[in-house]
């Protein structure tokens, strides 16, 4: 029986506190995880799920699966990550489905490779379905203590030594202690130390840390002021409802699961707003140069973009609910760490703030990380066998790239303690094995945020698929209880049973020409196989087997039929790009000459423009070693050279 259930049973992260009677035979497990956040969850219940005798060391049972900032999981990149976790039988997809208040599927109107799904939650109910889904693992304790000191002998990792002098032993360790390292938190001029706001740093921690693992940075992120709900004016403000019918993340998850469903709503800021962003700069921590960390590209503060984009006279705002029963909202786009009078100033210039009341002011926090290309790709660390970091620690931003390092960082620790070979997944395999390849070859000089523009084989990765692509690995590595294995038995299943369907159907043109008729397509010209039809843009599988259809006589899973009808639409096009990606490889000599110029190339990423000048790569493989440069803009890049070749030939 694990600590945690002889000494509090059914009181899970209420009550438990591990006693300093127990000998050090109950303080040893198969692995320990310090950090009871996004990565942290993921990574102890996948040791656990695994049969593994795990512990999960946290600051605050309260705070396990609490969520720092945004109250929202998912979107283009993010949503396939989660996505991806839940194929692997991970937390947070599962969580989403609980918690999710407002839901949406992202670029709906364009084809299912580049959808996404996104939850806004509710805030408090998301940790709680964290937390009630830990406490179903049985072979997991919690305990709570701040981590001070890995334990080591020599080289040989021991455990792990709280702040208070209580030891707990293993030769496994995962370190997910998120932007805990060395937090200072900056208001204005004022700074304090803190892991976020309300917790403490951990400094004595990183100190040690940095003996074992040099390579080290500083990074920064930020959060909003948050408001009193009932101090805002929602009149004013444009309404956005979720999706009908909303969509559905886990593959555990129906409808049903998701709680009552609310608005979001949108405001923007305005020139007042960005002169008194402007006027209050002097005393900002990021123009004082109290700030040294480099904050996140993808999610700048609100002074970020009035310095940076002066010609945009507003900016967009999503009011999101922090949760159903919480007086809070969180206004999304704003996050700033200007003075605290000064935030009120310029959110009260706002339509609809015009009274609103800040319930707690917003502050950027910088905090150390590691270097990730002093990590194997299984996230272990190549100085201490055994020591594993994930999550933000890594110099990542964002729940879901921490817990998708989580789970991967379980697996691992856990298939190393049975002598069992690792298991990373491959980026043509997963939006997973892209974030882990990008980090420990590249590292980061920003904090890495997953895209899909980072992937080459996006039409392969997509999240449709995730269940299909992982679900069986996730069998072979035993990381799935009996109801996942029925479900992943029965969407197997469905999908063979459509792939055999499709593979025997043929259709003559006389079935056909009507529908072709009613969507632009030319007609048949001979009895052809479905498979064949189906190649075509124009033909859509559903409308041939809706009920007024073609094959109205059968009925399939709408995913499922979705699934089979891409990965037969984008065979040819996935073949090409294996076939790129390996002519890339090959590529890696060629030359890049000094004089390109890349911020006219406007195929590439802005990220890539801008990195691309400033490090003026001499050869293609040197290019592809700059973190933020993906396959996708390499590609991109190859091509526009030839243009640019071409356009200086025709000049001359
Ligand atoms: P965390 O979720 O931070 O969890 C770390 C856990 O470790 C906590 O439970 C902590 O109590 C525990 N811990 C730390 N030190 C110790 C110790 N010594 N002993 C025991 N336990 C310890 N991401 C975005 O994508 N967009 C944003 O806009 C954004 N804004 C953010 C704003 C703020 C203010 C903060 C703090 C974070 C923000 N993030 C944002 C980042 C996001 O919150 C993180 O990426 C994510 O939470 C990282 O997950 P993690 O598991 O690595 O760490």
């Amino acid at each position: 029986m694990s600590i945690l259930a002889r000494n509090c049973s059914t009181q899970f992260l209420t009550n438990f506190v591990l006693g300093s009677s127990l000998g050090k035979k109950e303080r040893s497990f198969d692995a320990i995880v310090i950090g009871g956040g996004h990565a942290g969850t993921e990574a102890a219940a996948v040791l656990s799920r695994m049969g593994h005798k795990t512990l999960l060391l946290t600051h605050n049972k309260q705070s396990v699966g609490q969520m720092s900032c945004n109250p929202a999981i998912g979107g283009v990149g993010k949503g396939h990550l989660t996505k991806e976790i839940d194929a692997l039988g991970g937390l947070m997809a599962r969580a989403a489905d609980l918690a999710g208040i407002h839901l949406k599927t992202l670029n709906a109107s364009k084809g299912k490779a580049v959808q996404a799904t996104r939850a806004q939650a509710d805030r408090s109910l998301y940790k709680q379905a964290i937390q009630s889904q830990l406490k179903e693992h049985t072979n997991l304790s919690l305990a709570e203590g701040a981590a001070s000191k890995v334990l080591l002998e020599g080289d040989a990792l021991r455990g792990i030594e709280t702040e208070s002098g209580e030891r707990y032993y293993s030769k496994r360790l995962v370190l997910t202690v998120g932007t805990f390292l060395n937090g200072v938190i900056h208001t204005g001029r004022e700074q304090i130390s803190g892991g976020r706001k309300g917790d403490k740093p951990s400094i004595v921690l990183a100190k040690q840390l940095l003996e074992i693992s040099p390579r080290t940075g500083r990074l920064k992120t930020g959060t909003p002021p948050r408001l009193l709900r009932s101090s805002i004016n929602f009149g004013l403000l444009q309404e956005q409802a979720g999706d009908i019918p909303r969509p559905v993340f886990s593959f555990m998850s129906s409808r049903a699961d998701h709680p009552e469903q609310v608005s979001c709503y949108i405001t923007h800021t305005n020139e007042e707003t960005h002169k008194i962003i402007r006027d209050s700069l002097k005393d900002s921590p990021l123009h004082t140069g109290a700030i040294e960390g480099v904050g996140p590209r993808y999610c700048p503060s609100i002074e970020d973009k009035v310095i940076k984009f002066a010609e945009k006279t507003r900016h967009q705002i999503f009011v999101e609910p922090e949760g159903l029963g919480s007086n809070e909202v969180y206004p999304n786009g704003i996050s700033t760490s200007i003075e605290a009078k000064k935030q009120e100033e310029f959110v009260r210039s706002i339509v609809g703030f015009e009274n609103a009341k800040i319930t707690q002011s917003g502050y950027a926090i910088e905090y150390d990380y590691f270097d990730p290309r002093d990590l194997n790709p299984t996230f272990e660390t190549k100085t201490i066998a055994g020591l594993y970091f994930a999550g933000q620690i890594n110099g990542t931003t964002g729940y879901e790239e921490a817990a998708g390092q989580g789970i991967v960082a379980g697996i691992n620790a856990g298939r190393s303690s049975m002598g069992d070979a690792p298991w990373v997944p491959r980026r043509d395999e997963a939006f997973l094995g892209v974030l882990i390849d990008d980090l420990v070859t590249k590292g980061v000089d920003e904090p890495y945020r997953l895209f899909t523009s980072r992937a080459e084989f996006r039409l392969l990765l997509r999240q449709d698929n995730c269940l299909d692509r992982l679900g069986g690995r996730a069998l072979e590595l035993g990381l799935l209880d009996e109801k996942q294995r029925h479900l992943l038995a029965r969407s197997k299943k469905e999908l063979e049973r459509i792939r055999n369907w499709v593979e025997k159907s043929r259709v003559t043109p006389e079935e056909m020409a009507s529908y072709l008729g009613s969507v632009g397509g030319s007609p048949l010209k001979e009895t052809s196989p479905l498979a064949r039809v189906l190649l075509r843009p124009e033909v859509r599988l559903a409308e041939l087997v809706h009920p007024g259809g073609l094959f109205a006589e059968v009925d399939f899973d709408s995913d499922a039929l979705a699934t089979v009808e891409m990965d037969l639409k984008y065979a040819g096009y996935v073949a090409r790009d294996l076939e790129r990606a390996e002519a890339l490889e090959q590529r890696g000599e060629t030359p890049l000459r000094a004089d390109l110029p890349y911020e006219s190339f406007e195929s590439l990423s802005f990220e890539a423009r801008q990195k691309l000048s400033a490090v003026q790569p001499e050869t293609l493989g040197q290019a592809s070693r700059i973190p933020g440069i993906s396959p996708a803009d390499l590609q991109n890049l190859l091509v526009e050279i030839k243009k640019n070749a071409d356009r200086t030939k025709v000049r001359a």
